[in-house]
């Protein structure tokens, strides 16, 4: 088989490669950091990233944690679980130098790196160069995978900018929390879209609202001038866009401001108490195409995420909401892959280049592994001259997938964001409403018993995908 180029050596592509080379195919990896550099001052330096502090090959960049390892009732433990099936390197590693930490899977991060890049060095079929790709146009190659993660350098940005078109390569700004639908308490909030006119998909009542009055929003706006803000680090040169300020910039202008903004009460009418106009009101919007998440119209923050749940579940009708992802502020870059990319996760208009890891949109360690896993089987499947479907959206890695490559709502206003691993992205399943002898179960029990279902059916799912043809 001809070589599989893939550029950044981080999670994605370093678990893109291991899937590559058990499949039997060869592989280049192409990894900027460790190779020589000229500075301003003309001094040959070694290249680096702004967060990364080695040169090994899937570096941790933050915190040493895969978050939960409980497969039965975790959305990223299940994810894990499934990786771990798929005979994944960064699984098996993270295995291998787990430190204490309860129920999650954290790492001695040395030690997982280095063991990362040996297995990947020792492989007779990968060679590692250390180089910055900046161009494409004038290789041969006829299979790439691009990893090069959410601090991609300068050059290459401009290179898939080109590629992708104007205004698909998003420079991070600033993330609304989504919130579980079925956490929402529809007896106090109420569908409708604004002015009643159509939302997406041709809806009068796309949009879920939730009311305050004077008091409320007056304690509102104090919980979030006081709460307690995220610092930026000093890699973190972000402007802020107008069109996306954080709520508690916006409510530091003036106590009004977010009354005429995102909270405006306008065109608007509580069925409930249609004789009474709302002081404020919170509107919510339909942000994966199952229904079962919802975004928080304009309330991109950076309040901490403790911090967070407390303030928005003072918002009547969210007092009991469960976040599938908090708001957040950082420097991020990525596709936006439900406009650019096929299921394949080949760049529509130049099918010979796949892209995987944070790059494409999904947030976090795993779940970049988790499509440096998908993009390394499909480009296999591909320099083998054969095809390989995605797996089913019941799984942890095919909801991924689905959401990243289109899952997504094909709304032009609900902007693409990245993604942590949650229930919300998988079709869901009731779970039985009573016991065996006919008692009801509580609804929290019942919640729980849902996700386990939810998890056999995809550990039962993935186990099918991953059988030889
Ligand atoms: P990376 O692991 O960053 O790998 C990309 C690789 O590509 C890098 O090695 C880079 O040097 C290389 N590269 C870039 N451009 C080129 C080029 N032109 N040519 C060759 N090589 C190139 N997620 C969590 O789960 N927990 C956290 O605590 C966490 N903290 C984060 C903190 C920061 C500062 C950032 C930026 C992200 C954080 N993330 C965190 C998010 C994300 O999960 C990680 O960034 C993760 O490493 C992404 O994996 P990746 O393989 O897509 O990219």
């Amino acid at each position: 088989y001809s070589p599989v180029h893939i550029i950044g050596g981080g999670l994605a592509g370093s678990e893109a490669a291991w899937q590559l080379a058990q499949a039997g195919v060869p592989v280049v990896i192409h990894e900027m950091r460790g190779s020589a550099t000229t500075d301003a001052a003309g001094q040959t330096t070694t290249r680096g990233t702004d967060a990364h502090q080695t040169d090994g090959l899937a570096e941790l960049v933050c915190s040493n944690s895969f978050r939960s390892d409980d497969w039965e009732f975790n959305a990223v433990g299940l994810l894990h679980a499934e990786m771990r099936r798929a005979n994944s390197l960064i699984m098996a590693c993270a295995d291998k130098h787990q430190v204490p930490a309860g129920g999650a899977l954290a790492v001695d991060r040395e030690g997982f790196s280095q063991a990362v890049t040996k297995a990947l060095t020792a492989h007779p079929l990968i060679t590692l160069v250390r180089e910055e790709v900046t161009s494409l146009r004038d290789k041969d190659w006829d299979n790439v995978i691009c990893a090069t993660g959410p601090l991609t350098s300068e050059r290459l940005s401009d290179v898939i900018l080109e590629l992708t078109g104007e205004g698909h390569l998003s420079f991070f700004d600033a993330i609304a929390p989504i919130v579980h639908t079925d956490s929402i308490d529809m007896n106090i909030a109420w569908r409708q879209s604004r002015y009643d006119k159509e939302g997406p998909g041709g809806d009068a009542a796309a949009y879920i609202n939730c009311p305050m009055t004077k008091p409320e929003y007056e304690a509102f706006i104090d919980a979030l001038l006081d709460g307690p803000k995220a610092d930026f680090k000093d890699w973190e040169h972000v402007p802020y866009f107008d069109g996306c300020l954080p709520i508690e910039v916006m409510a530091e202008r003036g106590r009004e401001t977010l009354r005429f903004g995102p909270m405006k009460p306008v065109g608007l009418t509580n069925p409930r108490d249609p004789l009474v106009k709302p002081h404020a009101i919170i509107q919510l919007r339909q942000d994966n195409a199952l229904g079962t998440l919802y975004n928080m119209v304009g309330f991109q923050t950076k309040l901490k995420h403790g911090a967070q749940a407390e303030v928005f579940r003072m918002i009547p009708g969210l007092q009991n909401a469960q976040f599938a992802r908090l708001g957040g502020l950082h420097r991020n870059t990525f596709i936006q892959s439900p406009k650019v990319l096929d299921r394949n996760l080949r760049l529509k208009s130049l099918p010979s280049l796949r892209f995987a890891g944070q790059i494409t949109g999904v947030e976090g360690y795993v779940e970049s592994s988790a499509i440096g896993l998908l993009a390394g089987r499909f480009a296999a499947a591909q320099a083998k001259g054969e095809t390989l479907d995605a797996p089913p959206e019941t799984t942890a890695l095919g909801a991924l997938i689905a959401h990243i490559t289109g899952g997504h709502l094909a709304d032009e206003k609900a902007s693409f964001q990245p993604m942590n691993i949650n229930y919300g992205l998988l079709p869901p399943l009731e779970a039985p409403k009573v016991d065996e002898n006919g008692v009801k179960i509580p609804l929290k029990e019942r919640g729980r018993a849902k996700k386990r279902l939810m998890s056999l059916r995809a550990l039962r799912d993935i186990d099918q995908w991953l059988m030889p043809q």
